[in-house]
């Protein structure tokens, strides 16, 4: 028996990283998947893989009638939504605020907060009136980068701290019907792009071929994460029986890359 048996989500940004692994592991548990997707070709290649487990549809989440379009057709499909899993995010590849050429920062700004917010804002929207009807749950894709400085450039950093403040705030908003808790991924090896504003949306920082090593050294575990690694916390959150008293939770997958390291020892003794 599968913990999602019979159960049915939409997960945005579902063709790639950390939302196809999370696609790939709730069939694996049972469910029936909805995938939002901006690039087209990944619908085609999650049919390919998943058959009639997944439905896919080509859209964008800043746009409030794909969201509403998403959880339309996934209720077509499946009959029912239990779970929101709001993750497509684009980044910001360190952008300084100071640095930036000042015509860009409005754009890049606009850009991204559409996509890593107002996305998550319009999909919560789309997806609630279903939710309510099932009790189900939202999981959204916050950082490490919305807990501390370090993940991201102001922007990226600023975004996902609102990911944050949105989980908390759409927690109470929501119950007693539907639970609202986040995921915050630490460095994973994934094909997160930039931004079109700042002309690094072609590529992935990941793609650099000494990134996983980079990310070993970066926490105590020594571990570059996969997105294979993230999907178990959205599982969790997702289930009904595990997760019945969790809301408006951030659970950290980052290895503990957040954690203070001890200073050096003295030579003296103490720390
Ligand atoms: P990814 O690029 O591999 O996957 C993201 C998917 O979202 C892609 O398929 C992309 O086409 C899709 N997408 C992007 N914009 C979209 C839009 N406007 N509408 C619909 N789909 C869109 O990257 P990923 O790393 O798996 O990113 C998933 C989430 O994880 C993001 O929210 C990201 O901020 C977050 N995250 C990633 C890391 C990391 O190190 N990779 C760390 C912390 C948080």
């Amino acid at each position: 028996m599968g913990w999602l048996d019979g159960q049915v989500a939409l997960v945005t940004g579902g063709g790639s990283g950390i939302g196809r692994a999370v696609v790939a592991r709730f069939v694996e548990e049972g469910a029936r998947v909805g995938v939002m997707e901006r690039v087209a070709a990944r619908g085609d290649e999650l049919r390919r893989e998943f058959g009639n487990a997944v439905v896919a549809i080509a859209g964008d989440v800043a746009q409030l009638a794909d969201n509403k379009r998403a959880v339309a057709e996934t209720v077509r499909a499946f009959g029912r939504l239990d779970a929101f899993i709001g993750n497509a995010g684009i980044f910001d590849v360190y952008a300084s605020v100071e640095e930036m050429p000042e015509e860009q920062l409005s754009r890049a700004f606009d850009e991204l907060f559409a996509v890593n917010v107002k996305g998550l804002m319009f999909g919560a929207r789309a997806a609630l009136p279903e939710l309510r009807k099932t009790k189900g749950a939202m999981v959204f894709t916050a950082s490490v980068a919305g807990l501390n400085s370090g993940g991201g450039g102001a922007i990226y950093t600023a975004s996902k701290h609102a990911v944050v403040g949105l989980v908390r705030e759409l927690a109470v908003e929501l119950a007693p019907d539907i639970r609202v808790n986040g995921v915050a991924p630490g460095g994973t090896l994934t094909d997160l792009r930039g931004l079109q504003s700042l002309g690094n949306d072609d590529r992935s920082q990941f793609a650099a071929p000494d990134m996983a090593e980079r990310l070993r050294a970066g926490n105590p575990l020594h571990i570059a994460l996969e997105p294979a690694d993230l999907a178990g916390a959205y599982l969790f959150l997702a289930s009904r029986r595990d997760a019945r008293g969790i809301t408006g939770t951030i659970v950290q997958v980052d290895a503990g890359g957040l954690l203070r390291m001890p200073r050096p020892r003295s030579p003296h003794g103490g720390r």
